[in-house]
């Protein structure tokens, strides 16, 4: 493929005017000035377009899209134990199919090329995966509320052992399993540990949830006496390569966990605010060498996957709590949602538009309203666009949609199949 004449904005938010993009084998082959030499296949013309480097949504849980709108406005245990975990309750394999399918395209037709999902029936999530050509980092979301079971005899156990055999490094590492402890409060430390030598038996990452409420926070100290980060700790879970997902009642010392084992951090801004949760410290724990990327959490409590509404609350709250209008500039909230969160994932060469990495990328029409004028395609694509103003997502080289239409996806039965569910949910 070739793309001419677009400018592009790389993972550091640097602008580069007027350059000719060619792909091969689902990579960057070349990107300058001069055409480039020999046939490149299909060719789209970049003038009033910008190429940015697909999104990266560091923390969902995408099948929860059934759930969208299902309770709002409620305290969090209400929701929690009234709405969501009802219906969670009579979720089968082929709901969650069909709502990792309604979650992949939303986040396909806005920009996003790789997610990190926790939840179960995830071998329906892998094949949602597979089908629609995105990326993903898949864990079996494991919990544990019975004293006498070990997490070797948790169900959740034998399916990641089958999930790691059956997905783990798919179609080139398309799709990658992860190790996934829902959290310190649905678990125990000797259940961490043992995930945590799952994970380093098979080379895997770890995803988890670290301190989003306060209660959650407190209750383990109360517990343990000492908080979830320092459990996690402990447990020897941040060892490996970790996603921790909210972290926003760390303490300093918390934070100096993290920054020793490198964990990552899944900032959910919009479901942070929505379940009233509170604000994640991201300026403090990136000044303290943390690397920050960027979730949207469930479309339970946010309610839709759009990365570029994520962007834009993740900047104007950082501005908002420190009363700098100098935090969290658009350069560092792109790099956030790109580059960072590749890292986060695993994926070396991935999350930039450069020469040899993944060509995931994400195409704007710069004639589109919010888009125009175009002083500054960086500050137009983090304070104004929003994920409707996306024109063509590609993955690995391969379009999956464009202008509207999604090439890998059946969206019309995917709309009706969601619709036919929901509704036999609910009548059960
Ligand atoms: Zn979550």
């Amino acid at each position: 493929m070739l793309i001419k004449n677009i400018d592009i904005i790389r993972a550091d938010g640097t602008l580069v005017n007027g350059m000719n993009v060619a792909v091969k084998d689902g990579k960057f082959a070349y990107i300058g000035k001069e055409m480039p030499e020999g046939y490149w296949g299909e060719v789209l013309d970049g003038k009033g377009r910008v190429l940015i480097p697909g999104l990266i949504n560091t923390h969902t849980h995408v099948p929860m899209t059934l759930m969208r709108g299902y309770g709002d406005d409620m305290p969090l245990d209400r929701w929690l134990f009234d709405r969501i975990f009802p219906f969670e309750d009579k979720l089968s394999a082929e709901d969650v199919y069909w709502g990792s399918m309604l979650g992949i395209a939303e986040m396909l037709a806005s920009g996003t090329t790789s997610f990190s999902d926790m939840y179960y029936f995830c071998g329906s999530i892998a094949k949602a995966v597979i089908e629609s050509g995105i990326k993903a980092n898949i864990g079996r979301g494991v919990s544990c509320f019975d004293e006498t079971k070990k997490f070797a005899d948790l169900p959740a156990y034998s399916e990641m052992l089958e999930l790691v055999k059956s997905y783990h490094k798919y179609d080139g590492g398309r799709v990658l399993i992860d190790a996934a402890p829902h959290s310190e409060y649905t678990t125990r430390p000797d259940i961490l540990a043992d995930i945590a030598e799952f994970a380093a038996a098979n080379s895997l990452r770890v995803q988890v949830h670290l301190s989003e409420t306060q209660k959650e926070h407190l209750e383990c100290v109360g517990r343990h006496g000492k908080t979830p980060a320092k459990v996690m700790e402990d447990s020897g879970l941040f060892d490996f390569p970790v996603t921790a997902a909210h972290c926003v009642w760390l303490s300093d010392i918390d934070v100096e966990i993290l920054a020793k084992h490198k964990v990552f951090v899944a900032h959910c801004p919009q479901s942070n605010l929505k379940l009233a949760s509170g604000i994640a410290r991201v300026g403090y724990m990136r000044q303290q060498g943390v690397s920050v990327t960027i979730g949207t959490d469930s479309a339970a409590s946010n309610n839709n996957l759009d990365m570029f509404e994520e962007m834009r609350t993740a900047s104007l709250l950082a501005k908002g709590v420190t009363l700098d209008p100098c935090a969290l500039p658009a350069n560092e909230i792109v790099y956030m949602a790109t580059r960072a969160g590749a890292l986060a994932q695993g994926r070396k060469d991935t999350g930039d538009i450069a020469e040899g990495y993944a060509a995931d990328f994400v195409i704007l029409n710069t004639n589109r309203i919010s888009m125009t004028p175009s002083h500054n395609p960086l500050s137009n694509i983090v304070y104004s666009a929003s994920g409707a103003d996306v024109e063509t997502t590609a993955v690995n080289g391969r379009i999956l949609y464009h202008k509207g239409e999604f090439l890998t996806i059946d969206i019309e039965r995917v709309l009706h199949e969601v619709r036919a569910h929901v509704k036999f949910l609910l009548d059960k």
